[in-house]
């Protein structure tokens, strides 16, 4: 199984699965031009994408999919029913376009199997996911308001994973950003910060977890340095140095 993120901000996210040749999407924020250079430039051929899975219909989760999906009808684009609705509704597409699953019930895409869990955000219905291939099961959970334990006991059986370390709180507050936006960032459905990801992965990292990568930083309220150092203590703290480290850069291929 190979990872590699495209992008991951709040201007665009898209995070790449492979294995055996196929490669699983997971969320189309980049323009259509941005997707194709950089999941080219990550090795991958149009050919090989087996399909896209959404987390939620923010617009940094879905700005490129009804181009991709004009391009490449033939590759399915799977979401639950709310975020295919809600989706649809906000790119003009049509709801038809998508496989709608249900939170909790696996289901399989070429070599995957994928299992969509529940996560606290402002919009209909958001997941994380659960994707299996090769024995490995990879952890997948940015734009995630609160560490609840819910979502750990997903982390707690993945040998890799992706999990949101959006912003320090501190900064937050001292940003020049609207209250109403600095209280939805530090909410309940809002944001996770680097103390919760620390905190979340402190509580449920297993002795399986080999690689963590750090998406979805702010750019304006977090810093690299700051969200690694958090996450080294919390490894640090359980005794998990070793664990591979990632911090995912906003706009280029890692
Ligand atoms: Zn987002
Ligand atoms: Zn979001």
């Amino acid at each position: 199984m190979r990872l590699v993120s495209l992008a991951s901000s709040s201007a665009g996210n898209a995070y790449c699965v492979e294995s055996g040749g196929r490669v699983l999407l997971i969320d189309c924020g980049l323009s259509w031009s941005d997707f194709k250079s950089r999941y080219g430039s990550a090795g991958f051929s149009l050919d090989a994408l087996e399909g896209v899975l959404l987390t939620h219909n923010h617009i940094d989760h879905v700005r490129g999919l009804a181009t991709l999906h004009r391009k490449l009808p033939e590759v399915p684009l799977f979401a639950n029913l709310m975020t295919s609705e809600a989706t649809a509704s906000v790119l003009k597409m049509d709801e038809a376009d998508f496989f709608a699953f249900e939170n909790g019930q696996s289901f399989t895409a070429g070599p995957f199997t994928v299992s969509p869990f529940s996560i606290p955000h402002d919009v209909p219905d958001p997941v994380g996911y659960m994707v299996e291939a090769e024995g490995l099961k990879y952890f997948h959970a940015t734009d995630v308001g609160m560490p609840l334990d819910s979502i750990g006991v997903h982390l707690a059986d993945a040998d890799c994973a992706t999990l949101e370390s959006n912003h320090d709180p501190v900064m937050v507050m001292e940003s020049a950003r609207p209250p109403l936006l600095k209280r939805r960032i530090l909410g309940p459905r809002g944001h996770l910060s680097n103390a919760d990801a620390a905190d979340l992965v402190a509580r449920f990292a297993s002795p399986r977890l080999k690689e963590l990568r750090l998406a979805h930083l702010s750019a304006e309220c977090n810093a690299p340095a700051i969200a690694e150092r958090e996450m080294r203590e919390a490894l640090a703290s359980i005794s998990r140095p070793d664990v591979i480290l990632r911090i995912l850069p906003p706009d280029s291929i890692l």
